[in-house]
């Protein structure tokens, strides 16, 4: 396995980063999740554009420009012969002094790594998963914006964390104010009456971008789509829950809080998303 990593391509083993480097020191730094279907890197465009952004929003500078990024990337799943993969880039601050300041690290570090797909047990496609409201909050958008997908994970870690302990596999994630914002590292929807609901971003969840290409074709099969807030009340009462995201794509659940959803299996406006989904990934992106 290859690792773009410092300008070149290095072995697996080698690909080892620096003590110093305030990605490590700190979590400085940004990143993103892509993954590859049958040689098409699904939606890179829509990926890179968050990741510059993100890098923007912490006055990061990406040594590359975007067209070279998308290159580094097809350069990276070549290099691996992979034809599905999931790809993670990460964009540090680079080596410094122990200080804080980023004004001593002179070389952002970009790695790029390509990976043989580890799927979700096929289980949880077919049964669904259960969820859980944990304790930590979601950070304040008005603090640290969810948009920058940052190397500071803690928050997401902690509800991951609290979601274990509860005994379920993944974690329903409220803002300050109690509103649902999303999961620890995927988007929520509810289908309610026939008609689909996803929190607005600004109540404190990462605009994913499975979440739109989901928005999306919901929208071409007809359904009708809202970004609204809602309370966990509404999830407790939905005909169908949700999540989204790179590495889930899209997953039923079938029960929140110990409150059994659309009768505890995956419902059909789920299984149709997922289906319809599954029909885009191969070509809306760059092959
Ligand atoms: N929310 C958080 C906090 C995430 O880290 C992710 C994963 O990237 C998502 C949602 C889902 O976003 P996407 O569909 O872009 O992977």
């Amino acid at each position: 396995q290859w690792i773009f990593l410092g300008g070149e391509f290095v072995k697996k083993e080698d690909a080892v980063v620096s003590v110093f480097d305030h990605g490590f020191l700190y979590g400085d730094g940004v990143f993103e999740g892509i993954r590859v279907y049958s040689g098409n890197v699904f939606r890179l465009d829509a990926h890179l554009k968050r990741l510059f952004e993100s890098a923007q929003s912490i006055m990061l500078k990406i040594p590359y420009t975007q067209e070279e990024m998308t290159q580094l990337i097809v350069d990276t799943i070549r290099k691996n012969e992979l034809d599905s993969a999931y790809i993670r880039v990460v964009v540090s601050r680079g080596k410094g002094n122990l200080g804080l300041d980023p004004s001593s690290c002179p070389m952002p570090n970009v790695i790029i790594i390509a990976e043989q797909l580890a799927l979700y047990p096929k289980e949880f496609y077919e049964q669904g998963i259960k969820i859980a409201s944990v304790p930590s909050r979601r950070n304040r958008p008005d603090v640290l914006s969810p948009q920058v997908k940052s190397l500071n994970y803690l928050n997401n870690i902690l509800v991951k964390l609290e979601a274990n302990q509860a005994g379920v596999q993944e974690a329903l994630m409220l803002n300050d104010q109690g509103y649902v914002t999303e999961g620890s590292a995927d988007n929520i929807f509810i289908v309610k009456n026939g008609v689909i609901y996803t929190p607005p971003v600004y109540l404190g969840a990462l605009e994913g971008i499975t979440r739109n290409a989901i928005i999306d074709v919901a929208r071409a099969k007809g359904y009708e789509v809202k970004e609204s807030p809602f309370t966990r009340h509404d999830v407790y009462v939905a005909d169908e829950v949700f999540l989204t995201g790179t590495a889930v794509e899209v997953i039923a659940v079938i029960a929140v809080d110990g409150r059994e959803i659309s009768g505890g299996k995956p419902g059909n406006v789920t299984n149709d998303l997922l289906e319809e989904f599954r029909k885009i990934v191969t070509t809306d992106g760059v092959a």
